[in-house]
């Protein structure tokens, strides 16, 4: 496994199957790491969350999550949700889902420029996301939707008819873009937005999740 970062029970993994611009992620240099070398890293835990770039590609994150479910480790998975195969074969071992959305999912051409995927894959990678949010919700699995707020992208209205398509969740996490080099990378035409903005959001966002987050400046 392609490994970015390791402790402090979060493991960041290298790879995914987007080409997000802003991606920070892409560019982190990695260490090939064997499960079982991570477990090692991980066995004090009592709670592991493993993010990244996409955990989903690694062929071997099936291995890693059974070998810390057999040491009885919470999991706590991030995706984009392209891969609704992985999601179902990790259901054994995962308790909390985190999906990552940017942008408007109803917009193919803004899905395309935030994604960085062709119109064709773009369209896929919105049905995959919707099926695996579907997967993790009818297993009763907790689930935390972690978005990215980008304001040529997304207002209160399109938020809105958005969350309808998903439904109620436990926890939403509206990040601000920050065009900042170590957590989104500059690009072009992407504001960030102000905080105030983000807070609108937060209040429909509250219509769908018991518990709202937000990440920003001024926040946590
Ligand atoms: S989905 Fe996340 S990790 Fe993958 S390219 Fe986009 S920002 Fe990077």
């Amino acid at each position: 496994m392609k490994v970015i970062k390791i402790g402090d029970c979060r493991v960041s993994v290298g790879l995914c199957n987007l080409r997000c611009p802003y991606c920070v992620h892409l560019h982190e240099k990695t260490e090939n790491m064997n499960v079982n070398e991570i477990v090692k890293r991980l066995e004090d835990c009592k709670s592991v969350y493993i993010g990244g770039a996409e955990p989903t590609v690694h062929g071997d994150l099936l291995d890693l999550l059974q070998e810390l479910s057999k040491k009885g480790i919470e999991v706590t998975l991030k995706t984009d949700g392209l891969l609704p195969e992985k999601i179902m074969d990790s259901l054994p071992f995962v308790s909390k889902f985190v999906f990552e959305i940017k942008g408007d999912f109803e917009d193919i051409g803004s899905v395309m420029t935030l994604s960085g995927l062709n119109e064709k894959r773009a369209k896929k990678y919105v049905q995959n996301l919707l099926k695996s949010i579907k997967i993790a919700k009818k297993n009763k699995k907790k689930i935390r939707i972690w978005f990215r707020v980008i304001p040529e992208y997304i207002d209160e209205k399109r938020f809105r008819k958005m969350m309808e398509k998903i439904g109620k969740v436990d926890e939403i996490l509206l990040y601000q873009f920050l065009s900042r080099a170590d957590w989104d990378r500059a690009v072009e035409g992407f504001e960030k937005p102000e905080i105030s903005f983000v807070k609108r959001l937060k209040e429909v966002a509250e219509e769908y999740a018991d518990r709202v987050i937000v990440v920003g400046d001024g926040e946590r």
